[in-house]
């Protein structure tokens, strides 16, 4: 029933740990035979199931018994009314990832890839991370009672850090961007026999990443959106959101693929968004100098099967200005009450873009992925003048005194 299959040159090759085509060396991916699972699988037969990405297993490499799980997937798509009132749109919805175990969306990618890893024997996780993916990877090693070992630039935010190590990952910071970091994994995976999730267990880790586009068909009842934005690092989530669709119009789930499917960067490190601009799939590297740090790859693996997918689907690119990430997460976070780290701002930012273009109308249906917690990058929160009170003495006359002097202060988002 699964095959994997080289996104170059498209030989079909055996079900197996491999992730490089023998033939042309592009990368490989899991081929479902998709005739078959559509007599196996209704919305019905979906509807029975966990809630948890295993709820779609027949379109994933899932293991033969029951997986090793920390309860990751069917996060909530919640309607935002109150953001889409000061964006201009009426049917604005957010696919909150933040909420997933470790708190971003990679724990999609590694519930799939630890899975796959287990049932191949390997004994030891890791990753090249730019700091989400260090945690899931850490956490779901601990479940599996496997080793981990975790690789990031030196310079992550401490929150990420600390959350990998917390769970018991050895973690290696590197001199260096996550460019040089996954140069030097690429390398390790040849000496060592350990599953690099995102590097020789690439083709089965990336596969998680469709449940968050399965996940939003099914939670507006089997409809496809008409934009769905999503934040880029390496592209894997939206080369795989293109897959998703396609999976799911093949099993006869969804009636046509009709979504178009936008990427957000920022400005610091935009390479697919400026190939998506010039009208091109390939991919030109950039050194990375961004807040966004968890998008910040200037080499993305998935890059140009990214920009082929938005530019096929009749999407677009965003590159928003790097001030606009904390104004995007600050938005969110006032409006909404939902907490993200900076790929969300980036998001947020982006969609404003396409909204003052005329790319996305008033009354589309949009979906938005909040794809990490901003619990691990608190630093980032600044208290705004006028929010935050102190009193000298514990009176209420004082505080009657602090609160009106305050209330003096303008509105963050007149
Ligand atoms: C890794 C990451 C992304 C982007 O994922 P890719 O599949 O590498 O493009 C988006 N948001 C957050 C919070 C991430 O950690
Ligand atoms: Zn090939």
């Amino acid at each position: 029933m699964k095959q994997l299959r080289c996104r170059e040159c498209g030989r079909l090759r055996e079900f197996e740990p491999a992730y490089v085509c023998e033939h042309c060396f592009g990368p490989l991916e899991v081929a479902y035979d998709l005739a078959t699972i559509r007599e196996r699988v209704s919305r019905e037969s979906i509807a029975r199931g966990p809630n948890t990405i295993w709820r779609y297993r027949e379109l994933l490499p899932a293991p033969k018994g029951e997986p090793i799980d920390l309860g990751t997937g069917f996060t909530p798509l919640v309607k935002a009314r109150n953001l889409g009132k000061v964006l201009g749109l009426d049917n604005l919805y957010l696919k909150n990832d933040t909420l997933n175990p470790t708190g971003s969306f990679k724990d999609r990618n590694v519930a799939v890839a630890t899975n796959f890893a287990r049932s191949y024997g390997f004994d030891t996780l890791s990753c090249s991370s730019t700091g989400n993916l260090a945690g899931s990877v850490a956490a779901y090693a601990a479940r599996a009672g496997m080793r981990a070992l975790v690789f990031i630039p030196a310079d992550l935010e401490p929150g990420k850090v600390g959350a990998a190590s917390a769970y018991g990952a050895t973690v290696v910071e590197v001199n260096g961007t996550y460019d040089d970091v996954n140069r030097l994994c690429v390398e390790l995976a040849d000496l060592y026999g350990w599953a690099i999730v995102n590097v020789n267990l690439r083709p089965f880790y990336s596969e998680g990443s469709k449940t968050l586009a399965f996940e939003v068909v099914e939670q507006l009842g089997w409809r496809a959106p008409d934009h769905l934005v999503v934040p880029v690092a390496a592209g894997s989530l939206l080369a795989k959101t293109a897959k998703a669709f396609q999976e799911l119009v093949g099993v006869g789930l969804l009636e046509r693929a009709s979504t178009r499917i936008h990427a957000a960067q920022a400005e610091g490190c935009a390479p697919v968004s400026t190939a998506i601009q010039q009208g091109r799939d390939q991919v030109t590297p950039v050194r990375p100098n961004s807040i966004a740090k968890s998008l910040a790859i200037g080499n993305p693996a998935d890059g140009r099967y990214a920009a082929r997918a938005v530019r096929a689907s009749g999407g677009w690119g965003t590159a928003c200005r790097e001030h606009a990430v904390q104004e995007g997460m600050a938005l969110l976070a006032e409006t909404e009450g939902i907490l993200s780290e900076p790929a969300g701002g980036v998001v947020v930012a982006g969609l404003k873009e396409l909204v003052a273009t005329g790319r996305v109308r008033r009354e589309e249906t949009v979906v938005i992925c909040i794809t990490g917690s901003g619990l691990k990058t608190t630093e980032l929160f600044e208290v705004r003048d006028g929010h935050r009170l102190h009193l000298a003495k514990p009176r209420a006359a004082e505080f009657e005194q602090v609160l009106a002097e305050a209330e003096k202060a303008p509105a963050v988002f007149a």
